[in-house]
């Protein structure tokens, strides 16, 4: 009889008891669960009893003549657990009882982003999940956004191979929420054939970055070629379908499992850790208990000026907020400009993490809140025994709970004197607050130069377009504006050129170095104009379109933003505050003539709007003479009035040929009336302490 059977047979007997008491022991743990779950007071880790149960485990252990960094460790992994399972009882409880979710990941089952989608629902309250993958990040993004899955679980950064950049690409240009995250620990291993021998292999299939993680162990089979696969998973798939025992796979156990195959060697990865990090991705956000450690994912731009980033950073260590990643993209429409993404400990509606937000917009030109969701990476640390759990040798080391991780003293920046109306929060000017300086394409809107944005009312051709440019360029401006979609109040009216004009005008634009501002109509035409445009204008006829609001407020570029013909000047800061709070930073408002029921001019220029508008908001203010009086011959005096009452510049129409102007060629400057403009302004800019 083979020596080792008995004791074989009594291990297989001790470990169905084992997992028999791991089962008894969750069922005790999930009925504290529910205590904690209805007792919304109840704190969620007892740290003291943890640190008791560590040393109770290693007593005993000794006792048994076991080592106790053994005991210490499968005690780690059961209250990490734990912990885990108890969440179900945190979640809100659904009203037609545990729903069935649908979730995407990219790659095949199996894979590692499967393996993290199933790690993830298991200790949640799902009554089924039913898991879709797909070929690449973008479209599992797709599938979310059309309603197709319920979720998208990506992975975000791997701690060998970094972060994800298209990941992180997706992050910011898609309309999404991160509302989880989880952690996987890879083990990579050499999947066969079964019976197969690594000896004698010819070709190790396996995607390019876990080939990379491997490259010791495959440096050591001699005469074996790697081969790049999409995945992982989808490698020992092939492995399995293709059933040539000469051929290999590097993917989990877990793909051993599923494709049939048989692990012929652990472990076959350079370094022992490698985690990869996940973000579960929904379309809204969603609430979940608050003694859960929560993490934020932001989103910001900054200016190309000296300090910017520091700036901002500095504001988190002054609102005591612990980073736990800082990372920076190219953003694709401005060359050497930057998205960054940080991710902070906390809620965003914790009112410290709130402060910190409200701080940082002055200082960004956009921003968005990505997400706050409960945190599990740190686990990852804790089962590699360097986390927080708090263990018998070092009871006063072991951290404070996670809400009072106040390290620093708090230096909040003052608050306001005057109460500011909530409705006008981002708007507002706070007592001491300086100018918002806007950056258009290298134009600095709102500092000590009074700008001066020219241009014709609508791009016709892109002959005049460019004689226009030339024009611009001649005076000194420094911005070009053009129509190439025009708000007509007759449908019969010239309706403009539409993408065609605005190529027109970047094409101008670019070869006279001016920026160039132009209207933008519809909500679906935001994105395709941000990518050509410096600077996109809201017109009077819709600084009320909340849609078109909502979506320049998205939109990575500076918005002039009109002040509607019967709008009050609250309601233009209410417009404004629509954008800000979308996340763009980048506001400058434009007076241009109000409804009343004077009919000499075309519109009555409201000239003390300015120094209103000046003091009650911090966002720079530009006069549009053009269209306040609709006469050439007023143009000049009400530049001159906009200048001396404190605009930071204007917006004036100019056309090579007014004569032949398509549209507004009664307001319209020629070259000559543009030089006179420039030169009458001069002393008046200066009079003001600006320059021109
Ligand atoms: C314009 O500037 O081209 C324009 C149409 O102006 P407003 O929206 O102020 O009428
Ligand atoms: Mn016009």
């Amino acid at each position: 009889m083979d020596p080792l059977s008995k004791p074989r047979a009594d291990i297989d007997r001790l470990d169905r008891e084992l997992v028999r008491l791991l089962a008894e022991r969750l069922d005790a743990v999930r009925e504290i669960g529910s205590a904690k779950g209805r007792d919304p007071s109840a704190p969620l880790r007892d740290e003291e009893r943890e640190r008791n149960l560590f040393a109770t485990w290693a007593r005993t252990a000794e006792e048994q003549g076991i080592s106790s960094y053994f005991a210490g460790r499968v005690l780690r992994e059961v209250l990490n657990w734990s912990r885990r399972d108890q969440e179900r009882f945190l979640e809100p409880a659904a009203k037609n009882g545990p729903r069935a979710v649908r979730v995407g990941y990219q790659g095949v089952p199996a894979s590692y982003s499967d393996l993290a989608a199933q790690k993830h629902f298991a200790t949640r309250d799902v009554a089924r999940l039913e898991r879709i993958g797909f070929r690449g990040f973008a479209a599992a993004v797709d599938a979310l956004e059309a309603g197709e899955v319920d979720y998208a679980l990506l992975p975000i950064e791997n701690t060998i191979a970094g972060s994800i950049d298209e990941v992180y690409d997706l992050l910011g240009s898609r309309r999404m929420t991160i509302v989880g995250e989880e952690v996987w620990a890879v083990e990579h291993c050499l999947l066969g054939l079964p019976g197969a021998r690594a000896e004698e292999l010819r070709v190790v299939r396996s995607h390019p970055v876990a080939l990379l993680q491997c490259t010791r162990f495959l440096e050591g089979l001699v005469g074996v070629r790697s081969e790049s696969f999409h995945d992982t998973a989808g490698a020992a798939e092939a492995v399995a379908r293709d059933g040539d025992r000469h051929v290999a796979a590097i993917a989990s156990e877990e793909a051993a499992r599923e494709y049939g195959l048989e692990v012929l060697r652990r472990d076959v990865a350079n370094q022992a850790t490698n985690i990869t990090r996940f973000l579960l991705l929904a379309r809204e956000r969603e609430a979940f208990d608050p003694r859960r450690p929560a993490r934020t994912s932001l989103a910001f731009a900054v200016n190309h000026r000296h300090g910017a980033l520091l700036e901002c950073l500095n504001i988190f260590e002054a609102h005591a907020l612990n980073l736990t990643k800082l990372e920076s993209r190219p953003r694709p429409e401005a060359a050497w400009e930057y998205q960054f993404y940080v991710d902070f400990e906390g809620h965003a509606d914790e009112p410290r993490a709130a402060e910190a937000l409200e701080a940082l917009r002055p200082h960004v030109n956009h921003m968005q809140l990505l997400g706050s969701y409960p945190r599990r990476a740190e686990e990852a640390l804790e089962l590699a025994g360097r986390g927080r759990v708090p263990t018998n040798a070092g009871a006063d080391l072991a951290p404070s709970s996670d809400h009072d991780v106040v390290v620093a003293p708090l230096k909040v920046p003052a608050c306001p004197a005057v109460k500011v109306n909530p409705s006008l929060k981002l708007t507002t000017r706070r007592e001491g607050q300086p100018n918002t300086i806007v950056d258009v394409s290298g134009v600095a809107v709102g500092g000590s130069r009074f700008v001066l944005a020219l241009g014709p009312c609508a791009v016709e051709n892109r002959a005049q377009v460019l004689a226009a440019a030339e024009m611009v360029k001649r005076c000194g401006a420094s911005l070009m504006r053009g129509g190439a979609f025009k708000p007509r109040t007759s449908p019969y009216a010239f309706q403009g050129l539409g993408f065609e004009g605005l190529e027109y005008l970047r094409e101008a634009g670019r070869a006279f170095e001016l920026p160039i501002v132009t209207e933008v109509l519809h909500p679906e035409d935001v994105e395709k104009m941000a990518e050509k445009a410096d600077m996109l204008q809201i017109g009077a006829r819709n600084m009320q379109n909340f849609a078109l609001l909502k979506e320049v407020g998205r939109a990575r570029r500076p918005v002039l933003l009109k002040r509607g013909m019967s709008a009050t000047i609250e309601e233009l800061l209410l417009a404004s505050e629509y954008v800000l709070a979308g996340g763009n930073q980048r506001v400058i408002l434009c007076e241009r003539g109000i409804r009343t029921f004077e009919t000499a001019t075309r519109n009555t220029f409201d000239v003390s709007a300015i120094p209103v508008l000046k003091s009650r908001t911090h966002l720079p203010v530009l006069a549009d003479p053009s269209h306040a009086a609709g006469r050439r011959d007023l143009v000049i005096p009400l530049s001159l009035a906009a200048a001396a009452a404190g605009a930071d510049g204007l917006i004036v129409e100019c056309h090579p040929n007014p004569a032949e102007a398509l549209c507004d060629k009664e307001q319209a400057l020629d070259a000559e009336d543009v030089a006179e403009l420039v030169a009458r302004l001069r002393p008046v800019v200066a009079a003001v302490g600006r320059t021109l």
